[in-house]
């Protein structure tokens, strides 16, 4: 950056640089917004970012995000523990929720498949989903990974692994737009992808 820029300054602006979707502009424009803020108001910031990474972890039955364990939609007892949803992202689940269509549990798998750029099985949350079907009394998995490349190439994968371990394997497609993110689609679409699920 330029000499005539505080190397403080600098430093946040490169820090905001590294988020998703923020470019050099758009960094100068945070940092400098943190720059006018009372220092009290910087200082909550701050550690709203330290306190979110020390508090939450992720739920040891489902794997999403979460300051208590297991989660609070592992530990509600009205929900159908027979179906799991599988999500590549803790967003998808809150999206997924919105569309208040969906009650059963959730596993989520932080990533998607992507030899390219060295993201394999291990490195995803597969072995833990395994294992809680072997646990048995899941009747059905539900992959709503994105429809991307990588999240097709997931989903065929997950299914390939656990259709021998006897449950039935479906597939939210149906409405959402090719290369969509679960994320970005509307709840309506994203509800009627649900009910409509077809078999892999
Ligand atoms: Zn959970």
């Amino acid at each position: 950056m330029a000499r005539y820029i505080p190397a403080p300054f600098a430093r946040l602006c490169e820090q905001f640089e590294r988020l998703p979707g923020i470019g050099h502009k758009t960094a100068m424009r945070l940092a400098y917004h943190v720059m006018l803020m009372p220092e009290a108001e910087a200082n909550k910031l701050a550690t709203s970012i330290t306190d979110a990474h020390r508090e939450l972890h992720y739920c040891s039955v489902c794997c999403n995000l979460t300051d208590k364990d297991p989660c609070f939609i592992c530990s509600d007892q009205s929900r159908d523990r027979s179906v799991i949803c599988v999500v590549e992202s803790f967003k998808d689940v809150s999206v997924i929720e919105e569309t208040r269509e969906y009650s059963g549990m959730y596993h989520v798998l932080h990533g998607v498949l992507s030899p390219m750029r060295g993201v394999l099985p291990d490195h995803l949350t597969i072995n833990h989903l395994v294992a809680r079907i072997r646990k048995g009394n899941v009747k059905e998995v539900i992959m709503a990974t994105n429809v991307t490349v990588e999240g097709e190439t997931t989903a065929s994968y997950i299914a390939k692994v656990i259709k021998p371990l006897g449950v039935r394997v479906t597939r939210l497609a149906t409405g959402l737009p090719a290369g969509g993110n679960i994320e970005y689609s509307d709840e309506v679409t994203l509800a009627r992808a649900i009910v409509s699920r077809m078999d892999m």
